[in-house]
């Protein structure tokens, strides 16, 4: 077994990973979920935009979570809102 066979599974923010149905991050099947302060569900709830601070991409099939990011650029996916 090679090191790149053995470190394959958990990188959390490998632009690779996938679920198991075998979709990244991006595919349309694989929704972003934002992970929200105290504060800003309150925001959400009273209708205020607030931005996440962290987001997790999960299947819509097998509901794994393929990825999560707390990166700026991933927490202004336009699939959160
Ligand atoms: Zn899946």
């Amino acid at each position: 077994m090679t090191p790149n066979e053995i470190d394959g599974e958990d990188r959390g923010a490998d632009d690779q990973a996938t679920c198991s149905c075998g979709y990244d991050r991006n595919h349309h099947m694989v929704s972003a979920k934002g992970d929200y302060t105290l504060y800003g569900s309150i925001c959400l709830i009273m209708g205020i935009s607030a931005h996440p601070i962290k987001v997790r991409y999960m299947c819509r099939m097998c509901h794994d979570v393929i990825a999560e990011s707390t990166d700026p650029k991933a927490l202004k996916d336009p699939r959160l809102l």
